[in-house]
């Protein structure tokens, strides 16, 4: 049986990686695609941020079943807000020591639903073997010490000098985890200015080396997280020198088989994205300004416990997207909200949960507005069935031939809508931005005039992927369906 390799570009552009494969400017991807199959529309989750749409990929599933809803999302249960690392002055203002720990330890061992297996899990216990390299999403049997560089250790009072994390039989985080390195050290680009060995350079390395030591897992992830800042500072359509900065990695790691064609003959190779980005206008308008929107609400603080004080809702923004969670009286504080966001039409989507399996979508500065609900006797192109009523414009849908209900520009609407409403607990509208703006509120990262995403538009919510040397068989894809196809090549 071949083996397989994933390699994962964070903020893939499905235009520009169609772009730099016709111009002959990314050899490796090319290669790959002229032998297997290319595919330039695959839908990620909702929001389409990275925490989520990884685990969607590793457990095949929507954040109502995953349970990792954001970046930045409100955590019922603690009744705090959970954040990953959005800005440097947010880690800096909730603590770098309980940042890192969200992102390193709880991110997989308590916020990723135990009850729903990864991949490297799945296939472990099918007996094959798996590995991760960098990428965030790492749960599986095997422990690991991560320990903390010395400059993490002085940010954060040395309280967090080490951590217990799980990983597949091969795990690389970065110079956290990582097998002992061949050659010259140095050429592992490591420390604070190169994030700590989570660069392009790094994974490529490590990767490379696994398949030169003939270490290489039956499966492995490989992540490659810099497209995602080049993407949010010089804005998606001008990405080509990132994506052909991964490419060389790629070539890198088929290199180390002999040739490009023998790295086919034994292993089935995928490149895809964890979600796309769209561009944001440069100018205050672009910015909606939530805080100020929703001023006259008591909103809980980063550092604050819900329980006990008296604050009336969570803003938790997520780029594109955020979430306003409903800390007491939601019935009267909900009406109050859904009016004040209603009157502006850069609110693409505004949705809460009505009651159950009943949801209510509206757009911004419209009078529009429409229900739905799950089962029902429309179909859309994944086969599953929706009743509604209302007006469909508000999530560009149309009905079409024989009770098929169809989406343009917010692919798989009503399915992602409900996944962002219904992971975890917590009463909580989403807003969802329209073309060109992106959510102002303290604790979340702004990018005036370059890329972003988050939103459930086509632009953020679209990855391009390469699949070589395995048969696809399904028309229409979305990120969770690559584990099926996974498992299935392994037989499980
Ligand atoms: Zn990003």
């Amino acid at each position: 049986m071949k083996k397989m390799i994933l390699f994962v570009i964070d903020s893939l552009h499905p235009v520009v990686l169609g772009r730099i494969l016709s111009e002959g400017n990314a050899p490796a991807l090319r290669f790959l695609s002229d032998h297997g199959t290319y595919i330039d529309r695959v839908i990620s989750s909702f929001p389409t941020m990275t925490p989520v749409a990884t685990s969607s990929m590793i457990t095949g599933s929507w954040p109502d079943r995953h349970g990792v809803p954001g970046f930045i999302w409100y955590n019922e249960e603690i009744r705090r807000i959970v954040d990953y690392g959005a800005t440097p002055r947010s880690v800096l203002k909730i603590g770098p020591e309980k940042v890192l720990r969200n992102l390193l330890i709880k991110l997989n061992e308590e916020h990723l639903n135990s009850d729903v297996p990864t991949l490297y899990e799945k296939l472990e216990a099918g007996g094959y073997s798996a590995g991760n390299v960098n990428f965030f999403m790492h749960r599986a049997k095997h422990p690991y010490r991560a320990k903390i560089p010395l400059l993490l250790n002085l940010a954060t009072g040395f309280r967090l000098t080490e951590a217990e994390v799980s990983g597949p039989s091969h795990m690389t985080l970065g110079q956290l985890i990582h097998p002992p390195f061949s050659g010259r050290a140095q050429a592992y680009p490591r420390g604070v200015c190169n994030r700590f060995g989570f660069n392009d350079l790094f994974s490529g390395k490590i990767a490379a080396q696994l398949v030169h030591e003939k270490k290489q897992p039956d499966f492995m992830v490989v992540y490659f997280s810099d497209n995602d800042k080049y993407s949010h500072q010089h804005g998606p359509l001008r990405t080509g020198p990132s994506i052909e900065r991964a490419d060389q990695q790629v070539a890198s790691v088929l290199d180390e088989f002999g040739s490009w064609e023998k790295a086919l003959d034994e292993n089935v190779i995928i490149v895809t994205g964890d979600h796309a980005q769209s561009i944001v206008g440069l100018g205050r308008e672009y910015l909606i300004d939530l805080d100020c929107a929703l001023k006259s609400f008591k909103r809980l603080k980063a550092t604050e416990e819900a329980s006990g004080i008296d604050k009336e809702i969570a803003i938790c923004p997520n780029e594109r997207m955020a979430f306003i969670y409903f800390l007491q009286s939601e019935n009267e504080i909900l009406t109050d909200v859904v009016g004040i966001l209603a009157k502006d039409s850069r609110n693409a989507q505004i949705a809460w949960k009505v009651s159950d399996n009943r949801y209510c979508v509206l757009q911004g500065g419209s009078e529009k507005q429409l229900f739905f609900s799950r089962i029902g006797p429309y179909q859309d192109v994944y086969g599953q069935g929706w009743s509604f009523e209302g007006d469909l414009s508000v999530v560009d849908a149309q009905v079409t031939g024989e009770q098929k209900v169809q989406f343009g520009k917010f692919p798989d609407a009503f399915t992602r809508l409900i996944s962002a409403l219904e992971a975890r607990s917590g009463k909580r509208v989403v807003v969802s931005a329209a073309s060109g703006y992106e959510y102002l509120a303290a604790g979340g990262p702004i990018h005036p005039g370059g890329g972003s995403h988050g939103s459930l538009e086509e632009e953020d919510s679209t990855v391009p992927m390469i699949v070589a040397g395995m048969s696809i068989g399904l028309d229409h894809l979305r990120i969770i369906d690559l584990f099926p196809m996974i498992l299935k090549h392994f037989g499980l």
